[in-house]
């Protein structure tokens, strides 16, 4: 099969969906692979790599699309360059079929077998190919970062001739992937962390890492769904959320917020009022800016300073460490090809529990229960 990858042209976007190490591994397995030219070259990985590891570098993007068989990105390619692949081709990518109704039909009609990799079940079997938990995971390792970067005081305790300057006070809200990734990192630069969820299962895991776990009292037991995901919370519970957080916030010289549940909107922790509370000089990284922000006063995409307290709202955090998040995202891809293509045919089984979550359009029908249940 011709499996394709063509240039991000999304704005910034630096990663590129397959590294050259994964490609040489497709080759071995008997594929074609064509890459467009300067495609790997923001995320560091250059057109003679990939030619040394069996791809042929490919300059006329419209042959890119129209002759393949797999086209395979990080962003969902635009409709001009989607309009010239052929029926029955496969195009995989983060597709965020929920918010993309447009596009999705426009697979459908075009009979195009669309996978997204926002899709993938997070199912113990599915790990190798959990694209969103790689991501995450960069996303809460760089936040902690930012966060440093942007305080104006120090991360660890520092015992100096000029006195002991104390650690600064880190809170994390949502401890999923990229919150525990948060703590750890924020733990390595010397801080002083706590963190909250919902989850009463990730106390553990928090402790685990050398943080505290906030305590909010009377939350329901089971604000854990089947899949491991967190339930809404009522709106006594949010209340209650609400006032421990005012108090911690109160102490804290960075929060980062992650709060997450899917298929609704970010959960708001953050309001106007906690952040007027906060220090001045205080700093908050809000990871959900995606999904309109875990505070009140986030603006995606912008630093905003309110009260003199700044409010971080990252958008794309994984492509600023594009080279590992391009090699993590490749291996994710990888075990996704392994699992769907068999004797170099892709075969489609939808008693699969992954093909039959990942799948959202082929042959002309949707198959995503996701896309069927809304
Ligand atoms: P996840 O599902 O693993 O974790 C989310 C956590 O939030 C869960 O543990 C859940 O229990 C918790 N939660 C839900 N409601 C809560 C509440 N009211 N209070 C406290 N905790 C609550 O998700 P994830 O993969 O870690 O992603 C976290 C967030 O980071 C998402 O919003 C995701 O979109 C975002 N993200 C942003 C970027 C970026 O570049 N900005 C990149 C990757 C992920």
């Amino acid at each position: 099969m011709i499996i394709a990858i063509p240039k991000e042209t999304a704005e910034r976007e630096n990663r590129v969906a397959l590294i050259p190490d994964t490609i040489s591994k497709l080759v071995e397995n008997g594929h074609n692979v064509w890459v467009e030219s300067d495609t790997g070259k923001a995320s560091s990985y250059l057109d003679e790599t990939y030619q040394s590891a069996g791809a042929e570098i490919i300059t006329d993007r419209t042959k890119l699309f129209a002759d393949s068989d797999i086209l395979i990105s990080i962003q969902t390619p635009p409709e001009e360059d989607l309009a010239k692949m052929k029926p029955e081709s496969i195009l995989i990518c983060f597709l965020w079929a929920l918010q993309n109704e447009e596009t999705v039909s426009f697979l459908q009609e075009k009979k195009i077998t669309a996978l997204g990799m926002d899709a993938i079940p997070r199912i113990s079997r599915a790990q190798s190919m959990d694209a969103l938990s790689s991501m995450s995971s960069i996303a809460g390792y760089k936040s902690a970062l930012i966060a440093a970067n942007e305080l104006d005081r120090y991360m660890p305790m520092m015992m100096t001739a000029a006195g002991t300057v104390a650690p600064a006070k880190v809170l994390v809200l949502g401890a999923g992937v990229a919150g525990l990734q948060a703590i750890a990192t924020a733990k390595r630069l010397g801080a002083k962390v706590e963190a909250f969820d919902i989850r009463p299962a990730v106390k553990e895991q928090v402790e685990s890492l050398g943080a505290t776990f906030v305590e909010v009292p009377d939350l329901d037991e089971e604000s854990e769904t089947e899949g491991g995901y967190a339930k809404e919370l009522a709106e006594d519970e949010q209340e209650r959320q609400r006032q421990v957080i005012h108090e911690h916030a109160q102490q804290s010289d960075i929060i980062i917020t992650t709060a997450l549940i899917p298929g609704k909107p970010a959960p708001l922790l953050i309001t106007k009022e906690m952040v007027e509370d906060m220090h001045a000089g205080a700093v908050i990284v809000d990871l959900a800016a995606e999904q309109g922000g875990n505070c009140e006063l986030t603006d995606p995409g912008e630093t905003a300073i309110k009260n003199d307290v700044k409010v971080i709202g990252p958008l794309n955090i994984p492509s600023q460490l594009a080279y590992h998040a391009s090699q993590l995202y490749s291996k994710n891809m990888l075990s996704l090809l392994n699992h769907l293509i068999q004797d170099g045919k892709a075969e489609f089984d939808f008693e699969d529990e992954i093909t039959l979550n990942t799948t959202i359009t082929h042959q002309g029908e949707i198959i995503s229960p996701m896309l069927k249940d809304n």
